[in-house]
């Protein structure tokens, strides 16, 4: 196509052709143009801008009036400012969006107008027109409709203002990245879960610094480039997701941020633009911490209700089972499947009355809460019992929504508990009652008797001799005689009678029902026989036999205690007795035992506070008028009744095991007196009351012999020993044996109150005592009766004939001794020389002591 500046013409013709050329493009310009002269005249108004304003070029052209044209008020165009070389600012007014000068060619003016009169956006140019020497000479103004563009442009505003107000009015963290990952929105709830305000995000790539404290993208990351999710499931802990939405690709994965201690639960979107083109992605962030946190909870409570060691069962209001945990399928037997939609009932045992449901509900009801134990029946039928609780569930408007029941099988600790009750209450080797029910037993027995009008013994059973039985044959024989034993009594007694035994080989047995006191003891002498039948142990025969102590209420009307107590004496009694019998209580014999019992105590303490000590009384040979020896004798400085003599206390602690401790210090106190008289420069033998049961105590010569040892300045044949006829006597051979090693230490014996036992010719000769004490009852009383005389003479003329020495005791008067020189027996102790004197008094009596002159006098006779 040729150019129209093409110089093929000549100049004028071009000229001419060019400006109708220009003209017809102007003309035809679809934008409208005019131009003004400097006059501000009117000289040229195109078609379109005819089209425009409606008002044609003849009209116009000429006038001043392009202004009217287009605007209602006077108001200037751009062309007259660049006519006039005004500067624009005055004029924003007339222009909303502003006057801008653009450096074009030349100087150029735009703006941008409303035109109310057409209801339309115009945007004006406006540019100078120069002739050669470059004067302006015309302005040229062109006018575009820019309505449409400004009403979508303004849409487009607006929709984004109000996108805007969504998305931060959205209770929901949202962000929106760019293609480059650059933050575009970040709304307030971002805000409030970050604590990052949007002026410091927007424009930055830092979203994921403000949720994470490692770098790690977020999902929006993600949607952006397409990438697989499966490497970033370390940060995702419960894996990336992707979900079809809408056709969108939309990624969710749930994650955990340590130091906020929150669990966050993203999604992210792409957002496309008009071509389908990915473009940005937004992300949605909830908190869901709460909703883990109750997950967490429900696990927990799931796996709580189905590992708990506790049946548990749960109904609705009605009471219809809606869930069962595996205990309870367990423990019942039923499957969960055979009790769902059941009720409760099902499990009932029948053990229970009806009124025991009836306060349980009743308890449910007031305090929403019962606790107990209930026998229950398992599906095998067995019933067992179970530690339950029941809670009622409440809806909020207080209605019973479910009941929650709780329960434990205590069979086992039921049974344990029996175990224990039985251990606590039964002998284990026996099966017989213990003491502790043997105290029940006792108490229904006698509240028993006392309804009835009836008769009850209380008897007590110790087996003789058992002990050598437990040596001889070992414990496990011991024992299953025991077992034998009980069960003989058992077969003995009647069925509501009762046998306990109390430990080793002692038994209680209660008789109840009994007519009398004299049925009661029938049935002892039963049990004494039957017990006598020997016991057989495969290749063996044992035999035992028992001695039985019994009392009888209501004769005997004590306490369950002492009941015990007395039967216990009575046993006590028949083993005196020789054993192998029974022996009813008697209550004076008891009491005697009792005060006996109480004085021992006494002495006991006496003893231990240093109250006794031993008095001396001389022995003195009449006829020479010399001091023979002492004898020792016990006194007690009793704190309240002063001093005491033998009578008072010997034979208590003679027949108690305090006997050998007592005479010990007899002894000992006697040795060691001499010791210290011979240091005062006087031997004075002492002779010592023993009772012949601390003779024969075991190692006594032994224990003689190292008290000698202890002083080895006091010859042993200082030392005599008197011993009661009555008592040498009764184990003779024993006790001579004794006597006879005694001996051969150099102790000398004497035979204390000869005369009141029954000694034989034959005892006397094998006697290997040395002396015979002549009792004091013949003694003091020979002076008034021949037969006391002729025994005090007999004996006397025994001592000659057996090669003994003799004393006399109990010589009150001068005349005794002058009788008993006479008589031939020189050797004297009594109140008529010296009574019983404490040990200092001794040596000064021994100085004075003069013997009377009627038995000098007899010295001569002899
Ligand atoms: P016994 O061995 O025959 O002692 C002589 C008792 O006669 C003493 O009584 C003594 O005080 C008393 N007596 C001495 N001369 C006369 C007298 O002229 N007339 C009267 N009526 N009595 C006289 P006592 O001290 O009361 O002792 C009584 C008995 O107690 C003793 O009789 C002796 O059998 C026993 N006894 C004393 N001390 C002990 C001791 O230490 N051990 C043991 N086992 N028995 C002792
Ligand atoms: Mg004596
Ligand atoms: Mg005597």
């Amino acid at each position: 196509m040729a150019s129209p500046f093409t110089p093929r013409e000549p100049i004028e013709q071009t000229l001419v052709d060019n400006e109708a050329y220009l003209r017809r493009i102007l003309d035809d310009s679809p934008i409208p143009l005019f131009v003004i002269d400097p006059e501000h005249r009117l000289i040229y108004w195109n078609h379109a801008c005819e089209a425009m304003t409606k008002i044609s070029a003849e009209r116009i052209i000429g006038t001043r009036d392009y202004w009217q044209a287009f605007f209602e008020t006077p108001q200037p165009v751009l062309a007259d400012l660049v006519l006039d070389g005004v500067e624009p600012r005055e004029l924003d007014e007339y222009y909303p969006t502003g006057i801008r000068k653009r450096e074009f060619t030349d100087h150029v003016l735009e703006g941008e107008a409303y035109y109310p009169k057409l209801g339309k956006w115009l945007y004006f140019t406006a540019m100078p027109i120069r002739d050669s020497q470059g004067r302006i000479i015309a302005a040229m103004e062109s006018v575009q409709d820019m309505t449409e563009r400004r009403e979508a442009e303004q849409a487009l505003a607006e929709n984004e203002t109000r996108l805007r107000h969504i998305m931060d009015g959205s209770p929901v963290p949202l962000f929106v990245i760019d293609r480059a990952h650059r933050i575009t929105h970040w709304n307030h709830a971002c805000v409030a879960l970050t604590g990052v305000v949007a002026e410091q995000m927007v424009g930055t790539r830092h979203q994921w610094q403000a949720f994470y404290e490692s770098p790690r993208p977020v999902l929006a990351d993600l949607v952006l480039e397409g990438a697989e999710q499966g490497e970033l499931d370390q940060y995702y802990p419960m894996g990336i997701h992707e979900r079809d939405l809408a056709g969108r690709r939309v990624l969710e994965g749930e994650t955990y941020l340590p130091k906020r201690g929150k669990w966050l639960y993203f999604t992210a979107a792409p957002i496309y633009d008009r071509r389908g083109c990915v473009v940005a992605a937004m992300e949605s962030i909830q908190d869901i911490t709460e909703r883990k946190q109750n997950e967490a909870t429900l696990r927990l409570a799931a796996s709580v209700f189905e590992h708990a060691h506790e049946g548990i069962l749960v109904t609705d209001g009605a009471g219809v089972i809606i869930e069962v945990n595996k205990t309870f399928e367990k423990v019942t037997g039923y499957a969960r499947e055979e009790v769902i939609g059941q009720s409760p009932r099902l499990l009932k045992s029948g053990r229970h009355e009806v009124s025991f449901y009836t306060e349980m509900w009743q308890i449910i009801t007031e305090r929403g809460y019962w606790h107990g134990e209930i026998w229950n029946r398992r599906k095998s039928g067995e019933i067992y019992p179970q530690s339950a609780s029941i809670s009622s569930v409440r809806n909020a408007k207080g209605e019973v929504t479910y009941y929650v029941g709780l329960f434990a099988d205590i069979s086992a600790l039921k049974e344990s508990q029996q175990r224990l009750e039985y251990l606590a209450y039964y002998d284990p080797l026996t099966g017989l009652p213990n003491r502790a029910l043997l105290a029940d037993r006792l108490r229904l027995a006698l509240a028993k008797a006392q309804r009835d009008n009836r008769v009850l013994a209380i008897c007590y059973v110790d087996l003789d001799e058992f002990k050598p039985i437990n040596d001889r044959w070992g414990h496990a024989i011991g024992d299953e005689l025991l077992i034998q034993v009980a069960q003989r009594f058992k077969r003995t007694i009647r069925g509501d009678d009762t046998v306990a035994r109390l430990g080793g080989d002692e038994f209680v047995i209660l008789l109840g029902n009994l007519e009398s006191v004299m049925e009661g003891e029938q049935v002892l002498e039963r049990l004494l026989k039957m017990l006598a039948i020997p016991f057989v142990f495969s290749t063996m025969k044992v035999t035992v036999s028992a001695s039985i102590g019994a009392t009888f209420f209501p004769n005997d009307g004590s306490d369950p205690d002492t009941l015990v107590r007395h039967a216990d004496h009575a046993m006590y009694r028949a083993k005196q007795s020789g054993r192998h019998r029974y022996r009813l209580f008697d209550s004076e014999q008891d009491r005697q035992a009792q005060i006996h019992l109480e004085l021992l105590e006494r002495i006991r303490q006496g003893w231990m506070y240093g109250e006794f000590c031993l008095y001396y009384q001389p022995k003195v040979d009449m006829r020479r008028g010399r001091v023979i020896g002492v004898e020792a004798l016990a006194r007690w400085h009793h704190s309240e009744q002063g001093i005491l003599s033998p009578a008072a206390f010997i034979r208590v602690v003679e027949n108690s095991d305090f006997a050998p401790v007592f005479s010990d210090w007899v002894l000992k106190t006697a040795i060691h007196q001499m010791a210290v008289w011979q240091e005062a420069g006087q031997v004075l033998p002492i002779s010592v009351n023993l009772c012949a049961r601390h003779l024969q105590q075991l190692n006594f010569v032994v224990r003689l012999q190292s008290l000698l040892a202890d002083y080895p300045d006091v010859r042993p044949d200082w030392l005599e020993i008197e011993v009661l006829e009555t008592t040498a006597l009764e184990q003779t051979q024993q006790v001579f044996q004794i006597i006879s090693e005694c001996r051969q230490l150099g102790v000398r014996f004497a035979i204390d109150d000869f005369g009141t036992g029954y000694s034989s010719l034959t005892y006397l000769k094998q006697l290997p005592a040395q002396i015979l004490k002549i009792d004091q009852s013949f003694v003091r009383d020979m002076l008034c009766d021949p037969g006391d005389l002729a025994i005090v003479r007999g004996i006397i003329s025994l001592t000659t004939v057996f090669k003994l020495d003799v004393i006399a005791e109990g010589v009150e008067s001068v005349e005794h001794g002058t009788l008993l020189l006479q008589l031939g027996c020189d050797h004297a102790q009594g109140y008529a020389i010296a009574r019983p004197m404490p040990a200092e008094e001794i040596p000064n009596w021994v100085q004075d002591w003069r013997q009377p002159e009627a038995w000098n006098i007899s010295m001569s006779d002899a």
